[in-house]
């Protein structure tokens, strides 16, 4: 048998799946290496609730090696270059070869893009930051906390409602619901826009029932952290006791100076193979770049959000077509845009969308109405996902379908 390995690169939620799955399909005479400079893993989904205080952090983190697939062979390190003309990946003292490359190194924050922003703001979109928030809310004093997000694209559609949601909860179990007022910001022009204007309405109802200001169509320019205001391009300065970021997202250069990004950094892929324009190159999760149907203005197209559910099911379908091809089949599963997004609103309780995003002419998603069930499956999910391999995972597993097919919900995990 001809010998493959194929190296993963980024060992977050699409590399973890992507090498768990092909050394679940390939033969043990070929390698699968997974290159991650991360030693702990942490679940993005939890920062949330890191930031309220209802979980622990060392309830959200686990050491990537427990999540791994025996067999698969794990290279604690950061890559600093890509060669694709020697089909290798360079870590620190060793080059590592390739037969196929899975780029899965997601996106970066950039908070230093906007000027006075990172001595300003608080954020919950890394562990870290997500913990300080949650010191400094249970400090507050003040009255005016201001979230915004910073610019497009960024993870997750509908984190920065879940915050701003789970921070009015927050302050309504504590006694203090007058006496604070939630605002968010945003460039765009209502929640969610990706999801079309019905349930970016429906967004927006949920803010309102929790109490919290929507601002659309406000891009933030600078931060003046001494005078504790925001500037946005064409708006009075607007004043603020906390301010909350989502912060700017960038690609890794690492992407780009392997000649495998847009001009912007992002990874143009085919959306059904996720191939990048290299051979034997494939990526998946948030650096991809995938156009789909529809536009949020006449001049942008509308983009594939970012977010662990494709970054999920792109490793999965990456994987079964490598497999196919060296194991001599003809590779089938294609990336057909569908997704899914539990939106937390406190009190236990989250709303669920799913739906179409290849959908012509566009996105078409549905929204079930708000409900306890969503929030168990999103607790159930984290715990399956933090889970080691073993026992425990299969069992949880099985939890977690029967409840999706009891819900009627087509989730795969
Ligand atoms: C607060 C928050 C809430 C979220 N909630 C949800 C949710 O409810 N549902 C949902 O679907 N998504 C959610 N997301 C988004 C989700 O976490 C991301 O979309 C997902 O993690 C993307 O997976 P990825 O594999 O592309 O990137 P990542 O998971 O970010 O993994 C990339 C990995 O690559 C590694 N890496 C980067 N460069 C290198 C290098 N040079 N060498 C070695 N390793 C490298 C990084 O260390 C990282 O581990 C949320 C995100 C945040 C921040």
């Amino acid at each position: 048998m001809n010998e493959k390995t194929i190296v993963v690169l980024g060992g977050g939620v699409g590399g973890l799946v992507a090498a768990n799955e092909l050394r679940r399909r390939l033969h043990s005479t070929h390698r699968v290496v997974l290159i991650e400079k991360n030693p702990v893993h942490a679940f993005a989904p939890s920062f949330l609730w890191l930031m309220t205080g209802d979980r622990k952090p060392e309830k959200i983190i686990t050491a990537l090696d427990s999540l791994v697939r025996p067999g698969v062979e794990v290279i604690h390190a950061a890559a600093t270059r890509i060669d694709v003309s020697s089909r290798s990946v360079i870590i620190p003292s060793q080059a590592v070869s390739y037969d196929y490359l899975i780029l899965a190194v997601g996106a970066e924050l950039a908070p230093e893009m906007i000027p006075g922003l990172a001595e300003s703001a608080y954020s919950f979109y890394s562990f870290d930051e997500a913990q300080k928030l949650q010191s400094a809310l249970g400090a507050f004093t003040g009255r005016r906390i201001a979230l915004v997000v910073c610019s497009l694209p960024y993870k997750c559609p509908g984190a920065p409602h879940e915050g701003a949601m789970l921070i009015a909860d927050y302050f309504r179990r504590r006694g203090l619901k007058d006496k604070i007022e939630i605002h968010l910001y945003t460039p765009e022009p209502q929640p969610m826009p990706v999801a079309g204007p019905q349930l970016g309405e429906a967004v927006k109802q949920m803010l309102a029932s929790k109490g919290v200001a929507f601002h659309p169509l406000h891009k933030i320019t600078s931060v003046n952290s001494r005078r504790q205001e925001m500037h946005f391009d064409g708006k009075d300065p607007v004043h603020y006791d906390m301010l909350v970021a989502i912060p700017p997202h960038r690609a890794p250069s690492i992407a780009r100076e392997a000649g495998l990004s847009n001009e912007v950094g992002w990874v143009p892929v085919d959306r059904a193979t996720l191939k990048t324009k290299i051979e034997n190159v494939y990526a998946v999760g948030d650096i991809t770049a995938i156009a789909i149907p529809g536009r949020w203005k006449p001049d942008v197209p509308m983009m594939l959000p970012k977010a662990g559910v494709f970054a999920h099911v792109q490793a999965e379908i990456v994987a079964a077509r490598i497999a196919d091809e060296i194991n001599g089949r003809t590779p089938e599963a294609q990336f057909c845009g569908e997704g899914y997004c539990m939106l937390e609103a406190g009190e236990d309780l989250a709303g669920f969308a799913f739906g179409d995003f290849f959908a012509e002419p566009s996105p078409r998603l549905e929204l079930r109405n708000i409900g306890k069930a969503w929030h168990l499956g999103k607790v159930l999910f984290e715990q399956w996902w933090l889970s080691p391999f073993g026992i425990r995972k299969t069992l949880l597993r099985s939890l977690l379908l029967l409840g999706a097919r009891m819900l009627r919900i087509p989730v795969k995990v």
